[in-house]
């Protein structure tokens, strides 16, 4: 069987692994006329660094990340409302890791091109087309290059021009919010790799460090500023550079004892901006011999760490389908989308309705002026059983996860 994967992001790369790993042939097209670590901070959910152990690449990913101890939401006063152990440190047998999304990007690079051959992972490919020739499709490129393969993946994400030849009416779904992104230098707050939620949807900052901290007690601390924008902004670019002062001066009076929002923001060098976008779910992800993967099949509100951690989940799941399947390569497509459609379904409308972060709007509604304790504002009880659902929900409930190793 021969594998035509489109896109060499987080997706596209895993599943070429996986791929790979279950004797399948695998070509990989790149858009990108070079593929760069490109990226800010992204995290890695424990049953997606399994996945990771799976293809043997554990230590390289958490070597150039960081392992997240804690998960905490905190009003816009700086008050906690709700803290949780995270990956080893609740119990996991994997981590939770928090990367430079580039750098991760850059471990599945090498990985791929180890094992699958450089020669095997075309950049300056882009999509534009495939036709089904009898039991072959074929794939172009806006180079006049085509391919021909078994099945097609498109992990081409949020914009898939894959996605597009079968629902090309459908728009991106806009939040009504923007991101800035980027990176600052500073001290490493709470258990040194806390990863703090703060606010609520109207105006939130979610910060963690990506590095360990160096002997000055520095590290790389990855920000992500989101505030209300009435119209769609564009361009829907992960790569548009945005502007500080647009931003900054919305946390001017978020200066906590634990942590000076304003000074970490003002210490960035890049910043980027992107709107918070997502699109509706859809009914069908193959379309014959070809697929969707990744932010490609389910782009998601980047909440509860999820974007990569689903796309690496597909990968998985693909691989072990199509390697079940072997003689037959539309039945495994068909047993991939039969698993992974309806568990991601479910993810894109928990980000949609707050997921976890609701305890954030609880708090705003209930105490905006702040609170003496929590415990007078929300329930313990309300609390846990917000973080459990949605640990359900997105697929990493600890004793699940654990017992299937
Ligand atoms: C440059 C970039 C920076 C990002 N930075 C962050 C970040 O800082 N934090 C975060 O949480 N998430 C970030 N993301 C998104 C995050 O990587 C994804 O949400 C998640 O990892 C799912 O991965 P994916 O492989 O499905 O999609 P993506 O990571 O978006 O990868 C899709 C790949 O397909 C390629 N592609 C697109 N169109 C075509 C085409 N027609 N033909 C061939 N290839 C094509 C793209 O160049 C890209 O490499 C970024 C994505 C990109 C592309």
């Amino acid at each position: 069987m021969e594998a035509l994967i489109i896109g060499g992001g987080i997706g596209g790369l895993t599943a070429g692994l996986f791929l790979h790993q279950q004797g399948i042939g695998v070509r990989i097209f790149e858009a990108v006329p070079q593929i760069r670590e490109l990226g800010v901070g992204i995290n890695s959910l424990p049953h997606a660094l399994r996945e990771l152990d799976r293809l043997g690449l554990l230590g390289e990913v958490v070597a150039a990340g960081i392992p997240t101890q804690e998960l905490a939401y905190f009003n816009k006063h700086g008050q906690l409302i709700w803290a949780e152990p995270r990956g080893l440190k609740a119990g996991y047998n994997w981590p939770q890791v928090s990367i430079n999304r580039g750098r991760l990007q850059g471990v599945l690079l090498k990985a791929a091109q180890e094992r699958i051959g450089a020669d095997r992972i075309k950049a300056g490919h882009r999509f534009v087309s495939c036709e089904e020739r009898g039991t072959k499709i074929v794939a172009t490129f806006d180079n006049g290059d085509t391919a021909e393969g078994d099945i097609l993946i498109g992990a081409d994400g949020i914009h898939s021009a894959v996605r597009k030849l079968f629902y090309p009416n459908q728009t991106p779904h806009y939040s009504g919010t923007c991101m800035w992104r980027s990176t600052s230098i500073g001290k490493p707050f709470r258990t040194g790799a806390t990863m703090a939620v703060i606010g609520h949807h109207m105006q939130k900052f979610t910060t963690y460090p990506i590095t360990p901290a160096d002997s000055d007690g520095n590290a790389v601390i990855n920000w992500l500023a989101r505030i209300p924008v009435p119209e769609l902004p564009g361009p829907e670019d992960w790569n548009a550079m945005g502007k500080l002062d647009d931003i900054v001066k919305h946390y001017e009076s978020w200066t906590f004892d634990w942590l000076d929002v304003p000074a970490l923001m003002k210490r960035a060098k890049d910043v980027y901006v992107y709107p918070m976008i997502d699109r509706d779910p859809v009914p069908q992800w193959t379309f014959g011999r070809a697929t969707l993967l990744g932010d490609a099949a389910h782009p998601m509100y980047p909440i509860g760490s999820n974007g990569g951690s689903q796309a690496i989940l597909d990968a998985s799941a693909l691989g072990a389908a199509l390697g079940a399947n072997a003689a037959d390569p539309l039945k495994g497509l068909a047993a991939y989308e039969g698993v992974r459609r309806p568990a991601t379904d479910g993810v894109v409308q928990a980000n949609r309705g707050f997921g976890p972060e609701v305890v954030m709007e609880w708090a705003e509604q209930r105490a905006p002026q702040g609170f003496k304790r929590i415990e007078d504002v929300i329930a313990p009880d309300e609390l846990e059983q917000v973080a459990t659902r949605y640990r359900q929900t997105a697929g990493f409930d600890k004793e699940r996860l654990n017992a299937s190793a």
